[in-house]
């Protein structure tokens, strides 16, 4: 594996995590299977996007999500609402894919518009649909032993520790971040799937420091850029940094840069492995929102 070297006093080394490799290869992999499907006279899986409003960032997150459809092979389709329309009508659109044959997994791209409550839209989604893996249902299969569709962001953190053989099992992991989407289900993988010992973090806990300098694998969720500094580390961790914020600033192309939890000039060299910002997690999540739409199809037994 590939060691970045930092030029430092006290040259140090660690591994950076490529999330943007192991997507592309995960894309290519899911490629294939679509190829063997369509020779197998099977269905090409097709995955719906309903996106609500104007938002300039969930714009680019569902142009991305398209491009990653358009890259495997998948069939797509995008249904765009005004950010005016009423719950009850968009729940009925929901209802609409749900019923529709035809889709083998949709999305509903978060966040919505203040009127309406994403708790409500989100559990109107048939589970088995599900591909953001974010319904109760799918949450609770976390700890079911039989997993229906695991909540994407989560599931492109563990599938990245699986691919660079990074084990987990009796492994001191913290999570620093509770959130239903991110937080809280990764930490309960952690637990079942990756047989560690997990402590989790959030905006309540005393001395944060203190439970981030034991971690073997730390990883950040939280939304917060910088929050994670060296010395809350310990010298050899893992490090995986989920968070995602935009600063906006003159100094940066298109006018705003994207910023991890973790200050990664400092954090980098006391890690025998760490994830960029971006190219770390974030392309892990359209993997695996990929992964989830094969994998509804292939339970829908089309
Ligand atoms: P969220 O719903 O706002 O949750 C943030 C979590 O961090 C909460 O549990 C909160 O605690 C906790 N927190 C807040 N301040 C804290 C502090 N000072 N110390 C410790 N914990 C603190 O956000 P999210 O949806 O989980 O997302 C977290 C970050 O990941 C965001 O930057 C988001 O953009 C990013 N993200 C990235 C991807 C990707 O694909 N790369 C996907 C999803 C999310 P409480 O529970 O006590 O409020």
């Amino acid at each position: 594996m590939e060691r970045d070297s930092m030029n430092q006093t006290e040259q140090k080394s660690y591994a950076l995590i490529d999330g943007r490799k192991i997507s592309t290869d995960i894309k290519k992999e899911i490629s294939e299977q679509v190829t063997l499907r369509k020779q197998a006279g099977k269905k090409v899986p097709h995955l719906a996007i309903i996106l609500v409003g104007d938002d300039g960032a969930s714009q680019t997150y569902v142009d991305h999500k398209v491009k990653a459809c358009k890259e495997v092979g998948f069939h797509y389709s995008m249904l765009r609402f005004a950010d005016t329309i009423s719950e009850d009508k968009l729940m009925k659109h929901i209802d609409q894919v749900n019923r529709d044959e035809d889709v083998d997994g949709f999305i509903v791209q978060l966040p919505l518009p203040a009127h309406i409550s994403v708790e409500r839209i989100t559990e109107k989604i048939r589970p088995d649909k599900d591909v953001d893996g974010f319904t109760n249902r799918n949450f609770g299969s976390i700890v079911s032993k039989q997993p229906l569709l695991l909540p994407a962001t989560p599931f492109g953190v563990m599938e990245l520790l699986k691919r660079y053989e990074i084990p987990t099992e009796g492994k001191n992991c913290v999570v620093v971040g509770a959130s239903r989407l991110v937080g809280a289900p990764l930490s309960m993988m952690l637990v079942e799937e990756g047989k560690a010992t997990v402590t989790i973090c959030h905006k309540f806990t005393k001395d944060l420091a203190h439970f981030t300098r034991h971690a073997d694998i730390l990883i950040a969720a939280v939304g917060k850029p910088g929050l994670i500094t060296a010395e809350m580390v310990k010298e050899g961790a893992v490090v995986i940094d989920v968070g995602t914020t935009r600063v906006e600033g003159p100094q940066y192309k298109n006018g705003y840069s994207l910023k991890g939890d973790v200050d990664f000039k400092e954090v980098a060299p006391k890690t025998s492995f760490i994830t960029p910002v971006p190219g770390g997690v974030g392309p892990m999540t359209i993997a695996s929102l990929l992964l989830n739409t094969l994998r509804a199809t292939e339970l829908r037994n089309l």
